[in-house]
C-alpha cells in the first residue's frame, strides 16, 4: 500500500493478559510478523507485563508502548507510574487519554495535555486519543468535540514534539461494540483532525502527524480503513489479544 506516512498498527490489551499469556501472545506474534518492516508495530501491555515483553521483543519489530502514565516525574502519588520508569523497559509509546480513561477515570483534555509534555520530556511518543460519543455525533456536535479535545489534550506542545506524538481518532461509540466507522466517516473526522492540526501548528506539521484510526478494527476491515489517505495506521482493542488477528490486521494493511 503506497502511503504518505508510513503506518503505525499499535495494540492496546488493556486490563489482559498475565504474563504468561502475554508471553504466549508476543511469542506468535514475532513468528507471524517477522518479516514485516513497512509498518511500526507496537505492543501495550499491562504494565505488570512490561519487563517481560521488553526482554521477549528486544531481538524483534515490534516497539513496546504503555497504556497510561502520570504527568509528575517523581513523588507522593500513590499507584502512578512515572515516564521514566516505562523508559526502563524500554517502552517507546505511550497510549494517553483513551475513552476509557476519560470515562472512568475523569481525565481531562487538560490533564492529558500535561502527560503529553511530560511524555516528550522524556523522549516517549503519546499516542493521544479523541473521539465523539454516539450522542455527540448524532447531536451534530462531532466536530465541536473532536475541536475541544484536540486542542485541549495537545495544549503547550511545540511543533517538533508535535510532529513525534501519534493521534488516534477513536468514535467512543465504535470501540467495543463491533460497530465500525465507515470509510467515509472515518476519513472526514481524519481530515479534520489534520485541518486542526494545520491550524495549530503548520501545513509541514500536520502533513507528518500520524492518526490512527480506532474502534473495531479487524482483519476485515483493515485493508479498507488503512487506504484511506488520512488514515495512517491504527489502535487495535479486541483483535489485538490474540496473535493470528492482529497479524492479519497488520498484514492486511501493507
Ligand atoms: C480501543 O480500545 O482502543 C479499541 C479501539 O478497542 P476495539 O478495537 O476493541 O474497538
Amino acid at each position: 500500500m503506497n502511503k504518505e506516512r508510513k503506518l503505525i498498527v499499535a495494540g492496546n490489551w488493556k486490563m489482559n493478559k498475565t504474563v504468561a499469556e502475554a508471553m504466549d501472545l508476543v511469542r506468535s506474534l514475532k513468528i507471524e510478523l517477522a518479516n514485516v518492516k513497512e509498518v511500526d508495530m507496537v505492543v501495550c501491555p499491562p504494565f505488570t507485563a512490561l519487563s517481560e515483553v521488553s526482554k521477549a521483543i528486544l531481538d524483534s519489530n515490534l516497539r513496546l508502548g504503555a497504556q497510561n502514565m502520570s504527568e509528575h516525574n517523581v513523588g507522593a502519588y500513590t499507584g502512578e507510574i512515572a515516564a521514566v520508569m516505562l523508559k526502563e523497559f524500554s517502552v517507546r509509546y505511550v497510549i494517553l487519554g483513551h475513552s476509557e480513561r476519560r470515562q472512568f477515570y475523569s481525565e481531562t483534555d487538560a490533564g492529558i495535555a500535561k502527560k503529553a509534555l511530560a511524555a516528550h520530556v522524556a523522549a516517549l511518543k503519546p499516542i493521544v486519543c479523541v473521539g465523539e460519543s454516539l450522542a455527540e455525533r448524532e447531536g451534530g456536535r462531532m466536530e465541536q468535540v473532536l475541536e475541544t479535545q484536540v486542542r485541549g489534550s495537545l495544549a503547550g506542545l511545540k511543533k517538533e514534539q508535535m510532529e513525534e506524538t501519534i493521534v488516534a481518532y477513536e468514535p467512543v461509540w465504535a470501540i467495543g461494540t463491533g460497530k465500525t466507522a465507515s470509510a467515509q466517516q472515518a476519513e472526514e473526522a481524519h481530515a479534520f483532525i489534520r485541518g486542526l492540526l494545520v491550524k495549530m501548528f503548520d501545513e509541514t506539521v500536520a502533513r507528518r502527524v500520524r492518526i490512527q484510526y480506532g474502534g473495531s478494527v479487524k482483519p476485515s476491515n483493515a485493508r479498507e480503513l488503512m487506504s484511506l489517505p488520512n488514515v495512517d495506521g491504527a489502535l487495535v482493542g479486541g483483535a489485538s489479544l490474540e496473535g493470528r488477528s492482529f497479524a492479519d490486521i497488520i498484514k492486511n494493511s501493507i
